[in-house]
């Protein structure tokens, strides 16, 4: 269940990033949204309140949500890491690989059908190379992550559009084919034996060896999901 890896991701310590963050920001929206962003990582708003794109870049992504007829009550919204990197500098390549995982169980449990990557860094993981954005934005494709084939649609990030009038045009534009991309349905599955995960394969199972939450702390993001 969702609020299982919720509650292992709360208190990881995976990463050095634990010792920075106010708190874990975990993720928010419809548990059972067909369309899930995936951003890069908390900054200072959301490390205090514990909501993904609360600050100026979120109010543009609500923007251009309400735009296409959505709100963010219909759609899954995530980051990369879940931890909010020091200075909101880039993530570090071992936090991305420590914090993939929760990811992955955001993926496989939402089974959503199209997963919008905002920015390089939600791109090139979960496409799995290292092409830039602004050479794969608005291009749609069915990659299969984890156990699930979905519609992977690289956009720029919103913040990246909030100052630049031609990258705003650009991703107005690819928000634009998110209604007709997803009255595509879902791509086919894989069957069985063609499952292979397509996130890097060690990143260990989040299940076993992390400490039980704390009773009753954190439940202001449970109502989330
Ligand atoms: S960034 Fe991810 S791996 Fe690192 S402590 Fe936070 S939840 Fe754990």
């Amino acid at each position: 269940m969702l609020k299982e890896v919720y509650d292992e991701a709360r208190v990881c310590v995976r990463c050095p990033l634990s010792r920075t963050r106010t708190q874990v920001v975990f993720g928010s929206g419809n548990a059972d949204a067909g369309l899930m962003f995936v951003g890069e990582a908390p900054g200072a708003n959301e490390d205090k309140q514990g909501l993904p794109f609360v600050g100026q870049a979120g109010k543009l992504l609500d923007k251009l949500l309400d735009e296409i007829g959505l709100a963010r009550a219909d759609v899954f919204v995530v980051n990369v890491i879940k931890c909010r990197p020091p200075d909101n500098r880039d993530p570090h390549p071992n936090e991305i690989e420590s914090c993939q995982g929760y990811l992955r169980s955001q993926v496989r449990l939402i089974e959503p059908t199209m997963i919008c990557t905002l920015g390089n860094f939600a791109t090139k993981l979960l496409r799995g190379d290292t092409t830039g954005i602004s050479r794969v934005r608005g291009q749609e494709e069915v990659r299969t992550i984890g156990n699930r084939a979905v519609r992977l649609y690289p956009l720029y990030h919103p913040a990246a559009a909030l100052y630049t009038p031609s990258t705003l045009e650009a991703l107005r534009a690819d928000f634009e084919r998110i209604p007709a991309l997803l009255a595509l349905g879902a791509p086919e599955q894989p069957h069985p034996p063609e499952l292979e995960e397509q996130i890097v394969d060690d990143v260990p199972e989040l299940e076993d060896d992390l400490p039980e939450p704390e009773a009753g702390s954190a439940d202001g993001q449970l109502g989330l999901f």
